[in-house]
């Protein structure tokens, strides 16, 4: 591994992160650890001491090689508010907390385990002192929470060492570190106003943790990557902007459910039982505990469940069909997409998966038609939230009811959608072909995830068909190689994740 020198005395090392060394005679100091396989180059470099290393965040790529350790010459600084994601406690809560996994972690790259003798002492507008220089901190958070950048003058020159807070070409690193949680903006303007904090400083080269050292006009590429970090923020925002919620009336029964249509009622979370003329029952994303189903079909007098289905893969959709099966004897039918995400186990870590196997009795077509005694249902994928989504519509009572699980919500709720994010495996261009079959469809009532069922208006769905597009461009404009299956998409967690 051979060092580029960016000033003298100042080197890079492309290690599985950028490692960077300065030196000062005889003594160096580095920002950033990767492999460590670097440190074998430091004699050739004439460094005989390495005093500090300065981590700009908890990345599994910034610091796996300090976890083989056992004891150091050098001290190891972090951020004071990234100690729950590197020290053994916290670590070791982390990966607790995580299994089963529901929604999005904190962190989608921690050590499998924490690392022992880290001092968390650095800290916002705070400097630490090697011998005579002055190393000072600033807050950069967005691809983790507590991430700090490091400045340091040398050779008469203001460094700053950013970790992964921009990469060249006012682009991101990786930037599906900055969601947060399944839905805000909320790591896209915390990295927002870290970057312009940055681009606020006299900046002479920026060294990012990952890709090229910028050394010309760094400010002017800062203020172009937080407008691109706000255009991220706005796509977090409102899919249907200025639309009325358009909330169907329901009529609450003793159980708790609620009646949607008389043979369609509502219950738990996510549930709906379809009734059919013949006193058969459907469920569609029955509760994980049959227990909550068990009211309802009670006061329906126990109808036959003959059928169970979802409308997607995550946990809180599927987690009942099992039990739906082994209870009731349903038949559980899944849509081809839906059914392949859940065969394929090495997913169990990256999304929200049900704790036990769900498996199809029987499969859908992946576009065509499905009958249930008298219902007729149109079924088609769904892709949005999840890719790996489907819709199904049929007539009841006169209405035509499409079942859309997390894709469309009321614009008063989570910003008209179930939120888009790597994690879930969503695509924007998934979110625009669905809207197409919506406006397509034309349904009267929309039944969804979470206890919404609302009216079918054509300009939500419209607005949702730009937004995408939006979206998708803005996320597209943040990726180091501008191309979303490579730097934003789910496999690029999986490479991430142990
Ligand atoms: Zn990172
Ligand atoms: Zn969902």
């Amino acid at each position: 591994m051979k060092a580029t020198t960016l000033l003298p005395d100042l080197f890079c090392f492309h290690d599985t992160c950028n490692v960077y060394v300065v030196r000062d005679g005889t003594e160096a100091v580095a920002v950033d650890f990767g492999s460590g396989r670097w440190l074998r180059e430091l004699p050739r470099l004439g460094v005989r001491s390495l005093r500090h290393v300065f981590l700009t965040h908890h990345h599994a790529d910034q610091c796996a090689g300090l976890a083989a350790r056992k004891t150091s010459p050098f001290v190891v600084h972090a951020p004071r508010e990234e100690e729950r994601f590197l020290s053994p406690a916290g670590v070791a809560a982390y990966w607790r907390a995580r299994r089963p996994r529901e929604g999005c972690p904190p962190s989608y790259s921690v050590l499998p385990r924490g690392l022992r003798g880290v001092r968390y002492d650095m800290a916002d507008s705070a400097d630490l002192f090697w011998g005579r220089r002055r190393i000072r901190f600033l807050r950069t958070p967005g691809h983790s929470l507590g991430a700090l950048s490091v400045l340091l003058t040398h050779e008469g020159k203001q460094v700053v060492f950013c970790g992964d807070a921009a990469h060249a070409g006012a682009t991101l690193w990786q930037p599906y570190h900055l969601e947060w949680d399944h839905w805000t903006g909320a790591g896209a303007l915390a990295a927002w106003e870290g970057v312009r904090r940055l681009a606020d400083l006299q900046v002479d080269l920026l060294c990012p943790a990952h890709g090229l050292a910028v050394a010309d006009r760094p400010q002017a590429m800062l203020r172009q990557l937080a407008r691109k970090l706000m255009d991220f923020y706005r796509a977090k925002g409102n899919v249907s902007p200025g639309e009325r919620d358009d909330y169907a009336d329901s009529e609450p029964l003793p159980c708790g459910a609620r009646r949607v249509l008389p043979h369609l009622f509502q219950y738990d979370n996510n549930s709906y039982l379809l009734l059919s003329e013949t006193g058969e029952a459907m469920l569609i994303d029955p509760p994980t505990d049959p227990k909550r189903t068990a009211p309802l079909l009670a006061e329906l007098r126990r109808p036959p469940v003959t059928a169970a289905t979802a409308t997607h893969f995550h946990s809180d959709h599927t987690g009942g069909l099992p039990a739906a099966r082994r209870r009731y004897g349903a038949k559980v039918w899944l849509h081809p997409w839906v059914a392949a995400i859940l065969h394929r186990g090495n997913h169990r870590e990256l999304v929200s998966f049900p704790a036990e196997t769900v498996r199809a009795d029987r499969l859908w077509p992946a576009r065509g038609r499905w009958r249930w005694n008298e219902y007729e249902f149109r079924i088609a994928p769904l892709p949005g939230q999840t890719w790996w989504h489907c819709g199904f519509m049929t007539r009841v009572d006169g209405q035509k009811v499409l079942f859309s699980g997390d894709n469309f919500q009321p614009a008063s709720r989570w910003n008209g959608t179930g939120g888009f994010c790597a994690f879930n495996g969503s695509r924007l261009e998934g979110y625009a072909r669905s809207a197409r079959l919506v406006l397509q469809w034309r349904p009267d009532l929309l039944a969804a995830g979470h206890r919404t069922y609302f009216r079918f208006r054509a300009s939500r769905f419209r607005k949702v068909l730009r937004w995408a597009s939006r979206a998708k461009s803005a996320v597209q404009a943040l990726c180091p190689t501008g191309d979303l299956e490579n730097d934003y998409h789910l496999h690029s967690i999986a490479r991430e994740s142990r």
